[in-house]
C-alpha cells in the first residue's frame, strides 16, 4: 500500500508504523491504509479517495458509519453517565438486556455482558463448565471464535495457533461444507447426515462424559460463510441433548440482521417451539461496534445453575452504559426502519442473483454462497479440480491484484485466502450495492487471468 501523500495522513501512517503492534501483522510489514473519515457506507483514505465499504469493517458496522441517531444516543448517554460499577443497575444496561433477550428464542431471558465477542466466548465456555462440571469442548475446524487462549484453541483455523498449544481441552470436528466435502458427499442431505454421524462418532470415541460444551457459528463467517444444510443445527442439538453437552451458537458475526434475520439461527428453526441453543454469544452488530460490546444470552435452563450460587465471572466494564446505550439506540433503529427485512430482501433480490450471474461469467469463481448481506465468493484456479486461487492460510498475486482493481475503482472488499466476502452495511441501498457489484464483476476479470 503506497504511503499517503497528504502530510497529516502521512504523519498518522508513520506514527502507526513506529509504535503500533497491529493485530495479526508483523510490525515490520505493517502497511496500513489510513482512514480519515467514515460516513454511512463510505470511507475516505489518507489521500481523500472515497471507498464504498463492502466489508462493514470486520463485519460489524451493520447500520453503517456514524449513524446520527446512534452518535446522538452516545452523546446523550455520555452527558448523563459515562461509566458505573457493574454491580449497580443502570437504565441503559437494563434496557439493552431486555431488548437483546427479545430477539432471542423463547426461554433465553438473561444476558451476561462483555466488551467483545472473544470474551463472550470465554464466558460461555466457563458457564458451560460450571453447569456441567466437565471440561472439554467441541468446535469446528473451519471456525473463528476469538483470540484469547481458550477462544483461540476453539478457533479451528489452525493458521492462527502459532502461540497457542492446545492446552484448553478443545477437540475439533468437521462441520458440513459440501463444496469441499470431507465426507465424499454429493448432496446437501448426504453432507448433513454424514457430518452429524461424524460428530456423534467423535464424541462417543473421545468420551461423552468429558464434554462441557459444543460451540458452533450458526453460519461460519470469517472462514467462508458456509450456510449449513437446513437440518444440521437441529441435528447438533439432538446430539448435545443425547450426551448432556451445552450447545453454544456463536452469533458474534452472523447475528443482528447480518443473515437477513435477527439471529442467523432463525433461518434453521421452524417457528418459536423449535430447538433452541443453551447459550448464544453476540457482539459486533449489537451496536455496530460504535462502543465495544459483547455478551452471552443465557437460556433459563442454564441460568438456573446460577440462581443460588453465583456465576463467578465479571468485568469492570461489563454492561458499560455507553456501550449499552448505543445498543438500545441501534436495536430500536433497526426495528423502526425495518433494517433486517431490508437486508433479507437485498440478499434475495439483488446480491444473490447478481453474484450468481457474476459466477456464471467468470472462470475464477468456484462457488457463491450466502444470504442476507452475508456472502462469499470462493475463487479457484480451476473449476474442475477446485484448486483454490490462494492456498489455505496464504495469499496470492491473483487475489491481491483483483482486490487492488476493486479498490482502484472505489470498492473495499474483504479478502481471506482465496475468498472475497460481500458483507456491506445492512443499510446499503439497492443502487449502491449494484454499483459495488459491477466493480467486483470487473475486478474478477483480473482474477480470471490466473486461471489454468
Ligand atoms: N466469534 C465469531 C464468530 C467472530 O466472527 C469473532 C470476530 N470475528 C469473534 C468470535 C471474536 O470477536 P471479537 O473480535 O469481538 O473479540
Amino acid at each position: 500500500m503506497p504511503a499517503p501523500q497528504n502530510a497529516e495522513a502521512r504523519e498518522v501512517y508513520e506514527k502507526e508504523r513506529a509504535h503500533v503492534l497491529a493485530p495479526w501483522t508483523a510490525w515490520g510489514k505493517h502497511d496500513p491504509m489510513v482512514v480519515t473519515k467514515s460516513e454511512g457506507v463510505y470511507l475516505w483514505d489518507g489521500d481523500d479517495n472515497k471507498l464504498l465499504d463492502f466489508t462493514s469493517q470486520l463485519v460489524n458496522t451493520n447500520i453503517g458509519h456514524q449513524h446520527p441517531v446512534v452518535v446522538k444516543a452516545i452523546q446523550d448517554q455520555a452527558a448523563e453517565m459515562c461509566t458505573i460499577n457493574p454491580a449497580h443497575a443502570n437504565a441503559a444496561r437494563a434496557e439493552a438486556a431486555r431488548l437483546i433477550s427479545s430477539i432471542a428464542p423463547e426461554g433465553m431471558n438473561r444476558v451476561f455482558f462483555t466488551m467483545a465477542g472473544t470474551e463472550a466466548v470465554e464466558h460461555a465456555i466457563r458457564m458451560a463448565r460450571r453447569h456441567t462440571g466437565r471440561v472439554k469442548t467441541l468446535s469446528a475446524f473451519r471456525s473463528y471464535h476469538g483470540a484469547t487462549t481458550t477462544s483461540m484453541n476453539l478457533t479451528g483455523d489452525t493458521r492462527r495457533w502459532a502461540n497457542d498449544y492446545g492446552n484448553t481441552g478443545a477437540v475439533h470436528f468437521h462441520a458440513p461444507f459440501l463444496y469441499r466435502s470431507q465426507f465424499y458427499a454429493e448432496t446437501e442431505e448426504q453432507e448433513c447426515e454424514r457430518a452429524l454421524q461424524h460428530l456423534d462418532d467423535l464424541i462417543a470415541l473421545e468420551g461423552p462424559d468429558h464434554f462441557a460444551a459444543l460451540i458452533i457459528e450458526s453460519i461460519p463467517g470469517t472462514v467462508g460463510i458456509m450456510v449449513p444444510p437446513a437440518d444440521y443445527l437441529r441435528g447438533v442439538r439432538e446430539i448435545c441433548d443425547k450426551y448432556g453437552i451445552v450447545m453454544i451458537c456463536d452469533e458474534v458475526m452472523s447475528g443482528f440482521g447480518r443473515a437477513g434475520t435477527w439471529l442467523a439461527l432463525d433461518n434453521f428453526r421452524n417457528g418459536p417451539d423449535d430447538w433452541t441453543p443453551d447459550l448464544i454469544t453476540f457482539a459486533k452488530g449489537s451496536n455496530s461496534g460504535y462502543i465495544p460490546l459483547g455478551g452471552v444470552i443465557i437460556h433459563d435452563r442454564i441460568a438456573e445453575s446460577f440462581k443460588d450460587t453465583p456465576y463467578t465471572g465479571g468485568l469492570t466494564y461489563a454492561g458499560h452504559p455507553l456501550a449499552c446505550g448505543s445498543a438500545v439506540a441501534t436495536i430500536n433503529l433497526m426495528r423502526d426502519e425495518g433494517i433486517v427485512e431490508h437486508a433479507k430482501k437485498l440478499g434475495e433480490e439483488v446480491i444473490g442473483p447478481r453474484l450468481r450471474e457474476i459466477a456464471e461469467k467468470h472462470p475464477s469463481v468456484g462457488e457463491v454462497r450466502g444470504l442476507g448481506c452475508f456472502w462469499a465468493l470462493e475463487l479457484v484456479k480451476n473449476q474442475e479440480t477446485r484448486e483454490p486461487l490462494a492456498p489455505y492460510g496464504g495469499s496470492s498475486e491473483a487475489m491481491a491484484k483483483a482486490m487492488g482493481a476493486a479498490k482502484a475503482e472505489g470498492v473495499l472488499l474483504f479478502m481471506n485466502y482465496n475468498r472475497f466476502h460481500v458483507v456491506p452495511p445492512l443499510v446499503i441501498t439497492e443502487e449502491q450495492v449494484r454499483e459495488g457489484l459491477d466493480v467486483l464483476d470487473r475486478a474478477l476479470d483480473v482474477a480470471d487471468g490466473y486461471v489454468d
